[in-house]
C-alpha cells in the first residue's frame, strides 16, 4: 500500500521537526519553503570569519532538544550545546550590576549586593517560579492544548490547589514587586515577558516559569551557532525521506477528502506559517518585533556571553512600543558568543550581536525601516559606549543587520517575532489553535501552541506530527 502523503508548509524549526517525525512514522512527506533557505527566523551568517546568529542566541530545555533528535532517530545529528555558568549579566542605568549565575547561591549573593533583602527575595522568587512551572507549565508543555478541560485534567495531577494559586497571580510586574524591594531585581523579573514578545505590565505572572526553566535546565549556546541545529534537523528530515523544495511559496486548498498544495495532492497538511491570517485573526494584536545589529570588534573582548543593558524607565519603554513607536531609551541584549565558543570568531576579533525590541511595522511603512535602522544604529553605539566601559574606545564596524522587514520576509506578520500576543490572565490559552478548521490541517510553530522559542517550537512540531498521525489513522 502506498504511504499517505503529508505536505509541510514552511521550513522553520517547527516545520522541519514535524516533517522529520512524520517521515520517520512512515508517511510520504514533502516540505515546501518559500525562501531559498531553511530555518526561518533561526539563522546564522558568517562575515569576515565572524559567525553571527541572526535570531535565537539563548537555548534552554536541552532535554527537549535531545528528545526531539531522538524522536527523529537522529541523536548523532544533534549539535553540541554548551551550558553557561553565568547565564546573563545585567547592567542598569544607574551603573549597578547583577550577575545571574546558574548557581543560585552566587546569584543571590549578587542580588544581595544590590539590596540586602533582595538576596532572600531572589530565592523566594525562584521558588515561586518553580511552583508555577509545576502547576501550569508542565501540563501546558506536556501535550497539545485543545481544551481547558484537558489542560485542567493534566494539571490536576500536580494538585489543583497549586493550579488555582497560579491562576490567581496577576501580572509579572506585580510578582516582581511582591518579591523585591529594589527596582533592579524587579526589572530582572520583568524581562522574562519579552521572551514571549510581551509586556510585563500586561502578561500573566506565570511567565516567571521561564526564569525557572533557565535556572533549572540551564542557558546554553549551540557550538558553531544556531545553524548547526537547523542543519541537524534538515539532515534528519532528509535521512527520514522528506522531500524538500526551496523557493516555493504555497498555500493549501481543500479538494475532496484531501488537499492540493503546489499542484500536488496530499492527505494532510502541516502549516508552519504564522496561523493568525489563516485562522482569520489578522486583527489580533501582535507581539514585539526586533532589530539586530551585528558588529565586528578588531580585538578579542572579555565581555560575558550575554549582557542586558537596561533602559532607566522600563514602563515607559513598553508604553512607547505598545504605541507603535521606537523607544527613546532602549533595553539592549548584547551577545558575545566568542566568550564561550572560539569557533565563533577568528583570533584577535570578536563579533557582537546587539538586539533591541521594536514595534511591528504598520503595513505600507516598510520603507521607513531604512531610516529607522540608521537611527537605531546610532542609538546603539551611544548606549554601548555609555554602559560598557570595555567598548568605549573600540571602533565597531556594522557588518550585518536584520530589521522587522527581514522578519516579515520570513513570514512574520508585520515583523512580529512571535505573532499572537499572550496578554492577560488567559492569554496563553487563547493562542491560535493547532487544528485548522478543515480536518487534516494542523499548525506547528511559534504562533500556535505552546508558543515561541526554539525548544517550544520543536514541541509544537512533534505535537503537530502526533495529531496528523492520529488523524490519518496511524499511531499517535
Ligand atoms: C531576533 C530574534 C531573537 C530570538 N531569540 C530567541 C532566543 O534567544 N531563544 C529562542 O529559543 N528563540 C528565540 N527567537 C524565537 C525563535 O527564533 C522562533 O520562535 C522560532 O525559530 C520560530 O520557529 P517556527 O517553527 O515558528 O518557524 P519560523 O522561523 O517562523 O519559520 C517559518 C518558515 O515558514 C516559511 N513560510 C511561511 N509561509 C510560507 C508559505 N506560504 N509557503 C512556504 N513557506 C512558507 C517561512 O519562509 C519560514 O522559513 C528569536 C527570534 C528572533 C527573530
Amino acid at each position: 500500500m502506498k504511504p499517505q502523503r503529508v505536505a509541510v508548509i514552511g521550513g522553520g524549526i517547527g516545520g522541519l521537526t514535524a516533517a522529520g517525525v512524520l517521515a520517520r512514522t512512515g508517511f510520504d512527506v514533502t516540505l515546501f519553503e518559500a525562501t531559498d533557505s531553511l530555518g526561518g527566523k533561526a539563522g546564522t551568517v558568517t562575515v569576515n570569519g565572524l559567525v553571527f546568529d541572526t535570531g535565537p542566541t539563548v537555548m534552554t530545555m536541552p532535554d527537549t532538544v535531545r528528545a526531539t533528535f531522538a524522536e527523529l532517530g537522529a541523536e548523532d545529528l544533534m549539535p553540541r550545546l554548551e551550558r553557561l555558568p553565568l547565564q546573563t549579566h545585567y547592567r542598569y542605568a544607574d551603573g549597578r550590576e547583577f550577575s545571574c549565575w546558574e548557581d543560585l547561591d552566587r546569584a543571590a549573593e549578587s542580588a544581595a549586593a544590590l539590596n540586602a533583602a533582595d538576596g532572600k527575595g531572589l530565592r523566594a522568587f525562584f521558588a515561586d517560579a518553580e511552583n508555577v512551572y509545576r502547576a501550569a507549565g508542565q501540563p501546558y508543555l506536556e501535550a497539545p492544548y485543545e481544551t481547558m478541560m484537558g489542560f485542567m485534567t493534566r494539571a490536576a495531577r500536580n494538585g489543583l490547589g497549586t493550579l488555582f494559586t497560579g491562576l490567581k497571580l496577576s501580572t509579572l510586574d506585580a510578582l516582581g514587586k511582591r518579591h523585591f524591594r529594589g527596582p533592579h531585581l524587579r526589572q530582572f523579573v520583568n524581562r522574562f515577558a519579552t521572551y514571549a514578545g510581551a509586556s510585563p505590565y500586561e502578561a500573566n505572572a506565570a511567565f516567571a516559569m521561564i526564569a525557572h526553566i533557565e535556572r533549572a535546565f540551564g542557558v546554553h549556546h549551540v557550538i558553531g551557532g544556531l545553524q548547526g541545529l537547523v542543519r541537524g534537523l534538515e539532515a534528519a528530515a532528509r535521512r527520514n525521506g522528506v522531500g524538500i523544495e526551496l523557493g516555493v511559496k504555497v498555500r493549501h486548498e481543500k479538494r475532496g477528502s484531501g488537499f492540493v498544495v503546489g499542484e500536488r495532492e496530499f492527505d494532510a497538511v502541516v502549516v508552519n506559517a504564522d496561523p493568525l491570517e489563516l485562522q482569520h485573526r489578522s486583527a489580533d494584536p501582535l507581539t514585539m518585533s526586533g532589530y539586530v545589529a551585528m558588529f565586528e570588534a578588531p580585538k578579542r573582548l572579555s565581555l560575558p556571553h550575554h549582557t542586558i543593558l537596561f533602559a532607566a524607565d522600563y514602563e515607559k519603554e513598553f508604553a512607547e512600543l505598545a504605541a507603535g513607536r521606537l523607544a527613546e531609551e532602549l533595553t539592549v541584549h548584547l551577545c558575545h558568543p566568542a566568550a564561550t565558543d572560539a569557533t565563533m570568531a577568528p583570533e584577535g576579533k570578536s563579533g557582537l550581536y546587539v538586539m533591541v525590541n521594536v514595534p511591528p511595522f504598520r503595513l505600507g511603512e516598510e520603507a521607513a525601516w531604512q531610516g529607522h535602522a540608521r537611527t537605531l544604529e546610532a542609538q546603539l553605539r551611544a548606549r554601548l559606549s555609555a554602559m560598557v566601559p570595555e567598548l568605549r574606545d573600540v571602533p565597531l564596524s556594522l557588518v550585518a543587520e536584520r530589521t522587522p522587514v527581514d522578519l516579515a520576509n520570513k513570514g512574520a506578520p508585520r515583523g512580529s517575532i512571535y505573532g499572537y500576543l499572550p496578554h492577560g490572565k488567559f492569554g496563553p490559552f487563547n493562542r491560535p489553535a493547532m487544528r485548522g478548521t478543515d480536518p487534516g490541517v494542523f499548525f506547528a510553530g511559534g504562533g500556535t501552541h505552546p508558543g515561541g522559542g526554539v525548544p517550544l517550537v520543536m514541541l509544537s512540531g512533534r505535537f503537530a506530527a502526533g495529531l496528523t498521525t492520529a488523524h490519518l489513522g496511524g499511531r499517535s
